[in-house]
């Protein structure tokens, strides 16, 4: 048993006891990590409110060797997350956010990389408006770090370059774009626009601060019918928050 310390989103809290939770937290250092919080349910407890579903906390916990949960000593919060004039479309964003890093990560199994995106997506989403391009940006970096990444610009079959134009054949099981040699034979194809593949790569690429809004609000509709069909297929269903987010025109 060691003690370890991280800074870590709280993406759920579940009842335990009368006076305890049992946490999922996604900390920057060690990944997802499931954690029993004693005394967490009590008006004065230990963690008193900063174990607030998205918030974000610095942590120190006693990390268990074997199967049983660890063991959460400290907890104190640093950013609360509440979406801005009560804005509904932000808090399912940010739920939807907390759901995918909860089912695509394996406990210890750390991602700086998309910790570091889903705290600023976070931000965004305590701050911003413009729902889509942050969440569109969020979901094609989990992609890229996860390694799900479609192929964008080459043919997922033979590698040649595609051309972004008009409209391209995009085929899940092929794993992304293909050329039109490729294209034949191939069952179970979408056609994309150009503009929905050129949004999916720029919001693929490592990208700091908010992502500009874009007045092309037909291919954030696009994109985020793709998106919807791609995770159902990496999950095996749907995640269950999608239903809430839109067509993702705003
Ligand atoms: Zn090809």
């Amino acid at each position: 048993m060691s003690t370890e310390k991280a800074t870590a989103i709280v993406l759920r809290v579940v009842e335990f006891s009368e006076t305890s939770s049992v946490v999922t937290l996604f900390t920057r250092e060690f990944g997802k990590i499931r954690a029993l919080a004693k005394g967490a349910r009590r008006p004065k407890g230990p963690f008193e409110s900063a174990l607030d579903l998205l918030g974000l906390c610095r942590i120190v916990f006693l990390r268990k060797s074997s199967d049983a949960l660890d063991l959460l000593t400290e907890a104190k919060l640093e950013r609360r997350f509440r979406p801005p004039g009560g804005e509904l479309s932000n808090l399912y964003a940010a739920y939807y956010v907390a759901e995918l890093l909860n089912e695509l990560t394996d406990d210890y199994d750390s991602h700086p990389e998309l910790f570091d995106a889903a705290d600023e997506t976070l931000a965004n989403l305590r701050s911003s408006s413009a729902v889509a391009p942050v969440l569109l940006r969020f979901e094609l970096t989990a992609l890229r770090v996860l390694g799900h990444l479609p192929s964008l610009e080459t043919c997922a079959e033979c590698g040649k370059t595609v051309e972004l134009v008009g409209r391209v054949p995009f085929s899940q099981s092929a794993g992304g774009v293909l050329c039109k040699s490729c294209r034949a034979g191939q069952r179970q194809i979408i056609s994309l626009s150009a503009a929905a593949l050129a949004l999916m790569v720029r919001f693929s690429r490592p990208a700091a601060g908010s992502p500009a809004a874009d007045s092309d609000h037909r291919a954030y509709g696009e994109l985020r019918a793709v998106l919807n069909h791609y995770w159902s297929h990496l999950l095996g269903r749907p995640p269950r928050m999608q239903r809430y987010l839109g067509t993702g025109s705003t």
